[in-house]
């Protein structure tokens, strides 16, 4: 083992010396590099012959050890950490959420998470910007039939006229048999989940719509 090892050192010695072209045959030793050449520069020779550590060393302040200092104040000191996915593709990364009160500051990979270890993307990692932006759409818009504009309307009415709207639906196009089979579904509900649902929320969707005999669940990243 140790003669084989040997032979390596030997052989990259060798690859070493080759390419300096400081050796005529392989294997043969290249001359030793003369007094003074910069292969014989000791660290302290260096420093004197720029100059600088000449300097240094006559003042002993210019090249002073480092130290650590105090660490500046970040925006997120005093913040609350919570942990949460990304609500953009179907990688679903992992992200921390830094909040003061009802304020997002601030938005980073979660290095613990077993699909992301803490890398985002450019969309991932810009995510504070879609939460902070005065152009976010913070209320329900209901465009009535036959209108030609938007208006805002409460959570409360939209809940309600959504129940109202899949209770008329289901009620007028809910089939129980078809060719003689028992079928007991709605084809005029579609249902379409997103990224931004987790495990748990598609559960519950995909019972609920179940619940209703709706058979066209389809997910946003699949189509
Ligand atoms: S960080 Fe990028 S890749 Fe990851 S879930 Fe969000 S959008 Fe998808």
């Amino acid at each position: 083992m140790k003669a084989k090892r040997r032979a390596v050192i030997a052989k990259r010695g060798r690859r070493r010396s080759d390419h300096a072209g400081k050796a005529d045959n392989p294997g043969e030793c290249a001359e030793a590099d003369p007094p003074g050449s910069q292969s014989d520069l000791s660290r302290r020779d260096f420093l004197k012959s720029t100059g600088l550590g000449a300097g240094a060393l006559a003042t002993g302040t210019a090249i002073a050890p480092v130290t650590a200092g105090a660490r500046p104040p970040l925006k997120t000191d005093g913040s609350v950490q919570n942990i949460t996915v990304c609500p953009f593709c179907g990688v679903g990364c992992g992200q921390i959420a830094y909040t003061d009160d009802d304020e997002l500051l601030h938005v980073e990979g979660d290095t613990s998470h077993p699909i992301s270890e803490g890398t985002l993307c450019s969309k991932g990692a810009a995510l504070s910007q879609v939460t902070n932006n005065p152009r976010r759409l913070q209320q329900v818009m209901h465009r009535a039939p036959g209108s030609s504009k938007f208006e805002p309307r409460t959570w409360e009415w939209a809940f309600a006229r959504i129940a109202e709207r899949v209770k008329q639906t289901r009620d007028a196009s809910f089939q129980t048999k078809s060719a003689g089979r028992t079928v007991n579904r709605t084809e005029a509900i579609a249902c379409l989940g997103g990224a931004a649902l987790d495990n748990e929320e598609c559960y519950l969707l995909v019972k609920a719509m179940r619940m209703l005999g709706i058979t066209y669940i389809e997910h946003q990243a699949r189509i």
